[in-house]
């Protein structure tokens, strides 16, 4: 099916990083890709062939680029809640994942993927168990989605995050990727870091696949170094004379531009020099941040200096969720107050962060823009809801981005050119089905009986 996307404003930075603004856009998807947009009156269209979609209320955006969470985990939201990261993982969340099958995790992925594309996001990096099955949740739905090839030392092999690659990596209409995923420096050891390291380095060299990249958890609590430290002493590993997580990531030859790192609060200044250098690409997940307590990344900083910076949500469990117009007006208004200084973090350097600058992350060439020739990953919004007006005038509309949109919002999604959500609501989908999976998944898996 083809399509005509008609709106009243059309926003989107264009790959110069240029902010481009159109007043009553046109935009006309064939197959996967836009193929042209322009002003609807400058184009005179013949729209025979393609079904029209939107109204002259709508606001046309690159879907929204999720560089980080675990998607699956919607089955553990709410379930414990007010605790700190440690206790949350080792008393609640690991036990609990010890009794997860792959039909729970198809089911959690699935309303994870529904809660997400019916806010507006089209690309996801999730990173879970039943990997397999994550990916035929997420291709279900029609998002586009990294899922993960786990590695925690002594748990996962290595032989078995290969076979995930081989059987899951740039396929499904190249819909589904793989990175390698690589939990945090406290549960991996060096030895393992680079082992993977310098299996993605020869798999991007031989292959002409998109290319593959370590994703992990860096510098998210602040006993990271300590922890760290033990685990890797404790598998005889010899530790570097180091004094951050990202130090020690540098130190050990790891840290370059095939690595996601996710959170990044206990970092320096120099480190974020080092991330800089090496062309690290990060995932800000601040909600995620401030709910377990683990204090706040230098965020202003990071974005000044960083150049793949986007935006994540972390698992539903950590937020509760995977909404990201929720991170996009936390992260809008905390560090304003943090910093006593409203300059701080303005609304268009947040509109690119949770769009291009996602992109960017995950390298996926051909989203996180509306340009000709890039991938038809198109959301429109509602623009007529009281909370967004004034919505007359361009100028207001990147500041409503930033303090007043919701992901309840989004009227209309498209995916690679398929319409995934018309109306606010899923097309030729039932959610109800999925609602009533998950809860009998959580109520089996807090039974102590179980
Ligand atoms: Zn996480």
């Amino acid at each position: 099916m083809d399509y005509a996307i008609k709106g009243r404003l059309a926003i989107y930075y264009d790959t110069n990083s240029k902010l481009q603004i159109i007043e009553n856009p046109l935009i006309i998807v064939e197959e996967e890709k836009i193929v042209d947009i322009g002003t609807y009156d400058k184009m005179k269209p013949n729209l025979s062939g393609h079904d029209v979609i939107g109204d002259s209320n709508q606001l046309l955006i690159p879907g929204l680029v999720n560089c980080h969470t675990h998607i699956a985990m919607t089955i553990f939201r709410g379930i414990a809640d007010d605790i700190p990261l440690k206790t949350w993982l080792e008393d609640y969340i690991w036990p609990l994942e010890a009794k997860l099958g792959e039909e729970d995790v198809y089911q959690g992925a699935l309303l994870g993927s529904i809660e997400s594309v019916l806010s507006g996001v089209t690309a996801v990096n999730s990173m879970y168990w039943y990997p397999g099955f994550e990916a035929k949740a997420i291709s279900n739905i029609g998002l586009r989605g990294y899922i993960a090839a786990p590695i925690l030392s002594g748990i996962t092999t290595f032989e078995d995050a290969y076979d995930i690659i081989e059987k899951h990596h740039h396929t499904l209409q190249d819909l589904i990727r793989v990175t390698f995923s690589l939990h945090s420096p406290y549960t991996v050891t060096i030895e393992d870091f680079q082992k993977a390291h310098q299996y993605i380095h020869d798999y991007n060299e031989k292959n002409d696949k998109p290319e593959l990249f370590i994703h992990t958890h860096l510098a998210e609590s602040e006993t990271e170094m300590e922890d760290s430290r033990s685990f890797n002493e404790k598998n005889n590993q010899t530790y570097p004379d180091v004094d951050t997580p990202v130090e020690l990531l540098d130190s050990i030859g790891v840290l370059d531009d095939n690595l996601i790192a996710a959170h990044c609060i206990h970092i320096t200044e120099k480190d974020i020099k080092i991330l800089k250098d090496r062309g690290t690409r990060l995932s800000l997940n601040p909600i995620s941040n401030a709910k377990l307590g683990n204090h706040m990344p230098p965020i202003p900083s990071i974005i000044e200096q960083v150049d793949r910076v986007g935006l994540g949500t972390d698992g539903p469990s950590s937020n509760n969720t995977l909404d990201i117009f929720d991170t996009i007006r936390f992260l809008a208004l905390y560090y304003k107050g943090f910093h006593h200084n409203p300059t701080v973090i303005k609304a268009q350097e947040i509109f690119k962060l949770a769009t291009l600058g996602g992109a960017k992350v995950l390298n996926w060439e051909g989203i996180g823009t509306l340009e000709k020739g890039s991938l038809a990953d198109i959301v429109t919004v509602n623009l007529k809801k009281p909370h967004l007006t004034p919505s007359k005038n361009p100028d207001y509309i990147l500041n409503h981005f930033a303090y007043s949109m919701k992901g309840s919002d989004v009227s209309n999604v498209l995916v690679n050119g398929s319409l995934i959500v018309q109306d606010s609501s899923l097309v030729n989908r039932d959610i109800e089905n999925t609602i009533e999976e998950v809860e009998k998944i959580t109520h089996r898996l807090v039974s102590k009986n179980d």
